[in-house]
């Protein structure tokens, strides 16, 4: 492994080079006008790759293309399917960027850039890392693939369609995942659980207009308020959601992840402060960990009804609608959800309306392996590399792709954040610190030993 480490740290300027590179193509998926620069980019990581010894080509999914890049010529050992995404979210100066968002620039102790830390960054840290072991070795340990997708932030399911429709030739032992971050400021952890997601828009209608709230009012149900009420009902004063069935098939919290979620810092006040609230909130009877990650949520994310310009226009509207979402846990279907949600909202309505409800997105949450030879060998290779324990814990957001690569390879799936809940990803001055980069690249240079000698 000395050599390994050696060999990772005399190519260090060659490795930010190559980043820097990377970096600087906007390949903002989101944007119908970067489509080139989305396409440019993925050339250039292939050729990149092919230049480093590995085979690569630039796969078609039907939306932005995905790079492949493999490394097999070790027979007999098994193989790791490292996957990252190399489209970023939009990004302009005037957005509140310190630098131009795709001139890479090292600040003090951070690498600024879109893409830095999401996920060009991320992915960067495993490819350095393959790159070193082939340096100092000639040979990697384990049989590589690199699969990079271009449409992560654009969430077009194309890109799930062409793993389904791939899994042959992604055919692995084990598929690591670094699209996040650690716990907490700079804790070292595997994520084994993401929450899935039920997203659904409700409109509810009286009258075939808006009508005088004078001429009218007394004798017909407001739309506005048969809805703030019908949302009421969903959950009780000790916030639990109140919708027959939803908890059905909910794993209670297992005492192990109690026991190891309670070494977990959770500074509540200084949450709280950060968002700018008196206090949190939630289901009570749950810490604030088993909340965010361990338990369903609905939440409504907006509401619309009747008149909402200046001054006063008396009227009792036409409709009233919500988008109303839940995130969901193991044990959960959204499409099962969804119909229980509408079904509660039925059951409430009050006469005098009618409803209509769809279904505007959708995610599986997921459960991976929290031990099981993968996992050990990930822990182990973090332990070392960042001289500290790490944690196993749950992330109550969604990356919808890490259900389709469970399900469609049947390898277990293992979840390492390199980045920062700090990072900025997402808004202006994303950027990664230099020393995460430098642990996540020795991470992985651990991570391909100690897999090979597990799988
Ligand atoms: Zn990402």
């Amino acid at each position: 492994m000395e050599k390994i480490l050696k060999a990772l740290k005399d190519s260090e300027a060659e490795t930010f080079s190559g980043l820097f590179e990377f970096l600087r193509f906007p390949s903002v998926s989101a944007d119908p006008q970067s489509a080139g620069d989305v396409r440019r980019c993925a050339e250039w990581l292939a050729e990149k790759m092919k230049m480093d010894g590995f085979a690569a080509s630039v796969e078609e999914t039907g939306g932005h293309p995905a790079v492949l890049g493999r490394w097999d010529k070790n027979p007999g050992a098994p193989t790791v399917l490292i996957y990252g995404h190399y489209d970023v979210q939009p990004a302009v100066k005037s957005d509140g960027w310190n630098h131009e968002p795709f001139t890479p620039v090292i600040d003090g102790e951070k690498l600024y850039c879109r893409g830095s830390s999401d996920d060009k960054g991320q992915f960067w840290c495993h490819y350095a890392a393959a790159k070193a072991h082939l340096k100092a070795y000639g040979k990697l340990p384990v049989n590589v693939i690199f699969l990079v997708e271009g449409e992560e932030e654009a969430n077009t399911g194309k890109f799930d369609n062409y793993v389904r429709e791939s899994a042959k030739k992604l055919a692995c032992d084990a598929v690591i995942v670094s699209d996040g971050p650690m716990y907490g400021d700079g804790f070292p952890a595997l994520t084994y659980s993401l929450r899935g997601l039920a997203y659904m828009e409700f409109t509810v209608t009286g009258p075939d207009r808006d009508l005088h709230s004078g001429v009218m009012g007394g004798i017909v149900m407001n739309p506005a308020q048969a809805l703030a009420k019908m949302i009421t009902s969903l959950k009780d004063e000790e916030g639990r959601i109140m919708v027959e069935g939803f908890f059905d098939g909910v794993a209670p919290v297992a005492q192990w992840e109690r026991d190891n979620w309670k070494k977990l810092p959770f500074d509540e006040a200084a949450s709280a402060k950060e968002i700018g609230v008196e206090t949190l909130a939630g289901e009570v009877g749950y810490t604030w960990l088993e909340r965010l990650w361990a338990r369903p949520t609905l939440d409504v994310n907006g509401m619309w009804s009747g008149y909402i310009g200046e001054g006063s226009k008396t009227i009792i509207p036409s409709a009233a609608s919500a988008k109303i979402s839940c995130r969901l846990v193991p044990g959960q279907d959204p499409d099962r959800i969804a119909e229980l949600l509408e079904a509660k909202m039925r059951s409430v309505m009050p006469k005098g309306v009618t409803m209509t409800a769809k279904m505007l997105a959708k995610a599986q949450p997921v459960l991976l392996p929290y031990s099981g030879p993968a996992v050990e060998g990930a822990l182990a290779a973090m332990e070392a590399a960042y001289g500290r324990e790490p944690f196993r814990i749950r992330e109550g957001a969604t990356i919808p792709v890490v259900h389709t690569l469970a399900e469609s390879l049947g390898a277990p799936v293992v979840l390492a954040g390199l980045g920062r809940v700090s990072d900025r990803i997402h808004g202006p001055d994303e950027h990664f610190r230099l020393e995460d980069l430098r642990s996540g690249m020795e991470f992985s240079a651990r991570l391909l030993t100690e897999l090979a000698g597990r799988l």
